[in-house]
């Protein structure tokens, strides 16, 4: 494992845009704050983990329902959940050169712990510590800055048209709890998954794809009998380090963090984030929240759709209760490559490399002929190139530069194996299956070659 400095995020950074895992959004025009673009290595990666995810959470199980909402809606759905009055960020400005910042941030860079604060508060703090802003000026009054993108459906321009791009995709989750219900008749427990796209106009985006303004998402709710939380929750929790494992996440760089009573949201009963140490700090990667039976009560409030479940089983009806497992599909990329990135020694050479989990690698296998020129190696890679294509996805043919630099190449994007055509797979059929992480080659049968992950 290598050690991360800020010098790795540079690093990554770097490796990520030359390699095509990771573009600047609108980069030739100077670029776009807070936005990134996934190049063709990055969105192999990007889907795989979320096949992984749909694999594990949705189609393993039985107790799960699918779901893709729409990313606009209503902007009552938005009202209702308490979205408009108070989906907000604590938001000061330099009084010289107006630049803004998230004052809880400015607090924290002077060791003052912001949680639980008031904007109140934290006014009377910076006037009493004479907090300054970075650039050592004068800082304003802090107030609330609501952090959804608002915009105009349909040619006019009023109060009615207007409309919000989601800021995460559970909105969707909840109006859509009765439609699911009337299609499956599902026996609580049971939980809706979707994996899209949500926008938040964060006050200062930054560290690569850590605050994004535009970001993924993959949700759980988990619908409950009110006496399952307790159960329910310590299930999820459970579900989120298998999930952590399974992609490859440095284990001891994962932290549970138990959210105080005074720094909750005042619906959840109980909150953990799972909190990564990147190299800017520990901060939240993932959410666990027990947030009872607010959404669903809310929701029915102002739609005066009935949201309550009927029991067949008890005769009951009630609103049922919701675990949400809250995931960003951003952070677990850049978790994933900080987990993978690896300095080491082989050969006598020092080389950087991706230790990815075969399982959300890009590419899986990389077949080269051992020389470009000989017809006869070049034919024999592709006949065994294509066969494996049939089997598997993940599968190249490379045949540029020499073996060494194919190897180097095919360590940086985290391939796990390279298999080389020589002269001898022209005799006994057998080709070398070179492993990434200890450098090994083994020569295999070709009708042998399997790789699992
Ligand atoms: P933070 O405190 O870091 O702003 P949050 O508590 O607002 O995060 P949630 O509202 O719980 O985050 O969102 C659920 C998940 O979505 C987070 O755990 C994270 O993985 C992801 N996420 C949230 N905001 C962003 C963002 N601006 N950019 C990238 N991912 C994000």
């Amino acid at each position: 494992m290598t050690d991360h400095t800020e010098n790795t995020m540079e690093k990554i950074i770097s490796l990520a845009k030359r390699r095509g895992f990771i573009y600047q959004g609108s980069e030739i025009y100077g670029g776009l704050a807070g936005t990134w673009d996934y190049g063709p290595l990055g969105v192999t990666l990007k889907n795989n983990i979320k096949n992984l995810w749909w694999k594990m959470f949705v189609e393993d199980r039985e107790d799960m329902y699918g779901l893709d909402a729409a990313l606009l809606m209503n902007q009552n759905v938005w009202k209702a959940s308490g979205h408009v009055a108070g989906f907000s960020d604590p938001l000061v400005e330099d009084t010289k050169n107006q630049k803004r910042y998230r004052a809880d941030h400015v607090l924290e860079e002077n060791s003052v712990d912001p949680k639980g604060m008031t904007v109140l508060q934290m006014n009377e703090i910076i006037k009493e510590k004479g907090i300054k802003s970075p650039d050592g000026n004068p800082l304003g009054e802090v107030r609330q800055f609501n952090m959804m993108l608002k915009t105009h459906i349909g040619p006019t321009e009023d109060e009615n048209s207007v409309t919000y791009l989601r800021p995460e995709t559970a909105g969707g989750i909840f109006v859509n709890f009765k439609n699911v219900v009337d299609s499956f008749h599902p026996k609580l427990p049971f939980g809706i998954a979707q994996i899209g796209k949500a926008f938040r106009n964060e006050i200062s985006p930054g560290n690569f794809i850590f605050r994004l303004r535009e970001l993924e998402q993959m949700e759980i709710e988990y619908f409950i009998r009110p006496e399952q939380w307790q159960d329910s929750f310590e299930h999820w929790k459970q579900q989120m380090n298998k999930w952590i494992e399974a992609i490859g996440l440095t284990k001891n760089k994962v932290h549970e963090v138990e959210i105080s009573d005074k720094d909750r949201a005042h619906y959840s009963k109980r909150t953990i984030d799972f909190e990564f140490e990147y190299p800017f700090g520990q901060k939240e990667l993932y959410g666990l929240a027990y947030r009872t039976d607010y959404d669903l009560t809310k929701h029915t409030e102002a739609s005066n759709v009935d949201l309550t479940y009927y029991d067949e089983d008890t005769k009951e009806r009630f609103t049922p209760h919701v675990i949400e497992p809250s995931m960003g599909v951003d952070r677990t990329i850049l978790a994933v490559l900080l987990s993978a990135y690896t300095e080491d020694e082989l050969g006598g050479e020092t080389r950087a490399y991706l230790k990815l989990s075969p399982a959300v690698a890009p590419v899986k296998v990389a077949v080269f002929p051992l020389l470009k020129n000989k017809p006869q190696l070049v034919e024999k890679a592709r006949e065994v190139y294509m066969n494996l294509r049939k089997n598997m996805s993940g599968v190249v043919f490379d045949d540029n530069g020499n073996i060494g630099k194919r190897y180097r190449r095919q360590d940086e994007i985290g391939t796990p194996w390279c298999i080389t055509i020589d002269f001898d797979t022209l005799e006994d059929n057998t080709v070398t299956v070179r492993d990434r992480d200890s450098g090994e080659q083994k020569r295999v049968k070709i009708e042998e070659l399997t790789f699992n992950f």
